[in-house]
């Protein structure tokens, strides 16, 4: 499946993450989400295990660290779910233009500016999230909690804590597989802490092998250069050796830069490229479907 050639893109690429006076809770219409995507910054400090050289972060203006103030979300969450279902929502600049097919409420996800998965409060936020869909009434509507991340911390004991939560709270791990290399992956995430490419699939293994998950893959021009066929290959092996362990992938998402990136030398996949790369993953993964995200020609303003 194609993005859908109606969205405006300016709307669909405005996810900037402060709305009103919330410190925590930014809504943005999603392209991923055909909706309104409630988004959840827990990383105010701006940390992350990974530097992901398209990720549009800029790490120098981090700032400190502090504690997630668990009721402060549940109040912004409220608020932002209240604003949207009264239809308020589309009194704001920002969202005036979201066709009518677009204002629904899809998702709460746990994204921002770092990786969510590494608050050490990481369940009390996602109890917190699951118990403001309830007041409103979503969980029975479907409503989601997306929880998107590098795969870095799924054995730790916060997002052990979760799991029930996410489980009877429609929740979904969308979850990071950039490379097929351990080369590439270094070179692309630039993990911190010697991390392994092999250590992160099995973390997707271990959580992808008890629920459906979604995997989320971006590739970038480098230099002006697509990843090498090889390295589509050996990206196409990982997610054939995930399934054959049991892995249940609903999805695979391909994204290329649609958000200006800190690095200048990430350039976004033009359309066609994207289509070839699409095209070969779906020759040798062929049970499992895939969507293409393409780069928009109106990214945002850097942070
Ligand atoms: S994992 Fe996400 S937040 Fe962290 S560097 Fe990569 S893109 Fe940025």
């Amino acid at each position: 499946m194609k993005d859908s050639p109606d969205f405006d893109s300016k709307i669909v690429t405005d996810h900037r993450r402060q709305w009103r006076d919330c410190r925590y809770v930014y809504p943005v219409i999603s392209r991923r989400a055909r909706g309104v995507s409630i988004g959840v910054n827990l990383n105010l400090d701006k940390r992350c295990n990974f530097a992901c050289v398209y990720c549009q972060i800029n790490r120098r203006l981090r700032r400190e660290l502090f504690d997630v103030e668990i009721p402060q979300l549940a109040h912004e969450l409220d608020l932002a779910i209240a604003v949207a279902l009264s239809g308020e929502l589309w009194n704001e600049d920002r969202f005036a233009a979201t066709p009518p097919e677009l204002r629904r409420i899809n998702d709460i996800a746990f994204s921002g500016d770092g990786e969510p998965t590494s608050l050490p409060l990481f369940d009390e936020a996602v109890s917190a999230a699951a118990e403001a869909l309830k007041r409103h009434g979503l969980i029975k509507r479907g409503v989601k909690i997306v929880i998107i991340t590098n795969a870095t911390n799924l054995q730790s004991p916060q997002v052990q804590r979760a799991f029930d939560v996410l489980d009877t709270s429609n929740g979904e791990f969308w979850m990071k597989l950039d490379a097929g290399s351990q080369e590439f992956f270094k070179r692309i995430n630039r993990p911190s802490g010697g991390m392994t490419l092999d250590y992160i699939c099995e973390n997707i293994l271990s959580v992808a092998r008890q629920r459906e998950v979604v995997i989320q893959t971006l590739f970038s021009r480098i230099d002006g250069n697509p990843p090498a066929p090889a390295e589509i290959d050996a990206y196409c092996d990982r997610i054939s050796q995930l399934l054959a362990g049991g892995a249940k992938i609903k999805l695979v998402q391909l994204h290329t830069v649609a958000r200006a990136p800190s690095e200048s030398f990430v350039a976004t996949i033009p359309n066609d490229q994207l289509d070839s790369i699409a095209a070969a993953i779906r020759e040798k993964i062929s049970t499992v479907p895939l969507e293409i995200y393409y780069g928009c020609d109106t990214p945002p303003q850097q942070k």
